[in-house]
């Protein structure tokens, strides 16, 4: 029993304390510059693992958010699949992403300090708040009042998966932390618009390699990672970089490795 008791005690403490598989790494020092695409990336290719044909968005707005904060990112996941920036993912066999639901966890029901996000996801599973979806990816988008060990020095978001549920935690950086792309920002509100090229990573990432088995590279670089903070095709207007508009709005969004040529490229 003891023994019992110790071993579930073990297995979960090594489970809590297990490093979120991927994440964006923060941008240390930004320079809020254009950078290029000439970084060499080793190639990436497929280990195997299963790729998501349909994924499904479901949003958990963790902590406080307005109505504007919320619209600069529903209006990209929402129009998002229609993009060619999206279509990117095509060649690793991900077809069109979808927005179905979003809901609120106003009542920062896991406190301040979110150190397991999927427990806000069960919860909202368990509560039927959600839909039990294997083909979802569950978003849980944290006000930048919330923290959580290692955000903004160590990462900005990461995906992962429980079982066959596949989540992603992206925080929205609060001043001073090490997760904003630039200051003045296309749509008005900079650490919303950082967060949006973190979602456009994570989202990408979890199409191609849900299971952390399928599209890596040899330096175990999904598609995002190979082209983290790479802002290709950047244009600079009215004192912010956008390069990606999307159902009208503009938006600051590193790129995607395309396979066919091998390089971080927006369509
Ligand atoms: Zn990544």
């Amino acid at each position: 029993m003891l023994v019992g008791l110790f071993f579930i005690f073990g297995l979960m403490s090594s489970v809590l304390t297990i490093p979120p598989p991927d994440g964006v790494p923060p941008r240390i020092h930004p320079t809020f510059t254009a950078e290029t695409s000439s970084r060499a990336i080793n190639p990436l290719t497929n280990h195997g693992g299963p790729v998501m044909a349909a994924p499904a968005i479901y949003i958990i707005w963790y902590g406080t958010w307005t109505t504007s904060a919320k619209s600069i990112i529903q209006n990209f996941v929402t129009n998002l699949g229609a993009t060619p920036f999206w279509a990117i993912n095509k060649a690793y066999g991900v077809g069109a992403i979808t927005f179905k639901k979003g809901i609120d966890d106003a009542a920062y029901s896991q406190g301040k300090n979110l150190t397991n996000p999927w427990t806000v996801v069960q919860n909202a599973l368990n509560k039927a708040l959600l839909p039990k979806d294997t083909n979802g990816i569950y978003l849980v988008l944290s006000s930048s009042d919330v923290a959580q060990p290692g955000f903004c020095t160590e990462f900005c978001g990461w995906h992962t998966y429980s079982g066959s549920y596949k989540y992603s935690w992206v925080g929205i950086p609060a001043s001073g932390c090490n997760c904003f792309a630039q200051y003045t920002s296309p749509n008005g509100n900079s650490a919303v618009d950082a967060a949006v090229s973190v979602i456009a990573h994570e989202l990408m990432e979890t199409a191609t390699d849900p299971l952390i088995n399928a599209w890596y590279n040899s330096d175990g670089d999904e598609n995002g990672d190979a082209c983290a903070w790479n802002f290709v095709n950047s244009i600079y207007s009215s004192g912010y970089y956008y390069n990606l508009v999307v159902n009208g709005m503009k938006y600051y969004v590193q790129a995607n490795y395309n396979l066919g040529s091998q390089t971080c490229t927006m369509s």
